[in-house]
């Protein structure tokens, strides 16, 4: 039995996918433990994605290796090819997304339930999601896209990538009740 951490983002608020994707967890057999919607504060969003060099590297890399992929001249777009800085303007996008209107909060629970979230949601970049997943079947949206218009990929749902971070997730967002 585990427990992990999921939010509906505000483009899936606003596009009336509540409903449909709450279904889903719970048709996988997963338990809804706690649910809620607010309005996120920007400091909160700010603590979900950390503040720390690895992390934003590793964004950071992941936004050059788009570039890479698709053979665009990131120094043109971004003014800068340094990882911790592209990491740096993923996060205050994030903040800004999140921000963006009402989002759903939920803590669920279940066999496996932090890998099963994320076989539901799949790959971040919702143009590689697989069909049959929330993000794959529900958004159109890519890095490359996002990137170029200076804001963070529009993927309908967060949720907890391990253990760890399903428990400071939890914490953060329920003040660990
Ligand atoms: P997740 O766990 O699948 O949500 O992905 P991450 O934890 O790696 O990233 C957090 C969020 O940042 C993602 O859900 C996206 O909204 C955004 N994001 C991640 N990588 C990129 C990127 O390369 N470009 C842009 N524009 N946004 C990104
Ligand atoms: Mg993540």
């Amino acid at each position: 039995m585990e427990k992990t951490f999921a939010m509906i983002k505000p483009d899936a608020v606003n596009r009336g996918l509540i409903g449909e994707i709450i279904s889903r967890f719970e048709n996988s057999g997963l338990k809804i433990e706690a649910l809620k919607m607010i309005n996120a504060n920007p400091d909160i969003v700010a603590n979900l994605y950390p503040d720390n060099e690895d992390w934003l590297r590793s964004v950071g890399q992941k936004m050059s290796n788009t570039y890479k992929r698709y053979e665009k001249d990131i120094v043109a777009d971004m003014g800068t090819d340094d990882t911790l800085e592209l990491g740096k303007m993923v996060r205050q996008w994030l903040v800004e997304y999140i921000t963006m209107g009402p989002i759903v909060i939920m803590i669920l629970s279940g066999n496996h339930a932090v890998d099963v979230v994320r076989k539901l949601i799949w790959d971040t970049n919702p143009v590689l999601a697989q069909p049959g997943s929330i993000r794959g079947d529900f958004s159109v949206d890519s890095a490359d896209f996002a990137n170029s218009a200076h804001r963070a990929i529009y993927n309908l749902v967060h949720a907890s990538g391990s253990v760890k971070e399903a428990e400071d997730e939890i914490a953060l967002w329920f003040g660990g009740n």
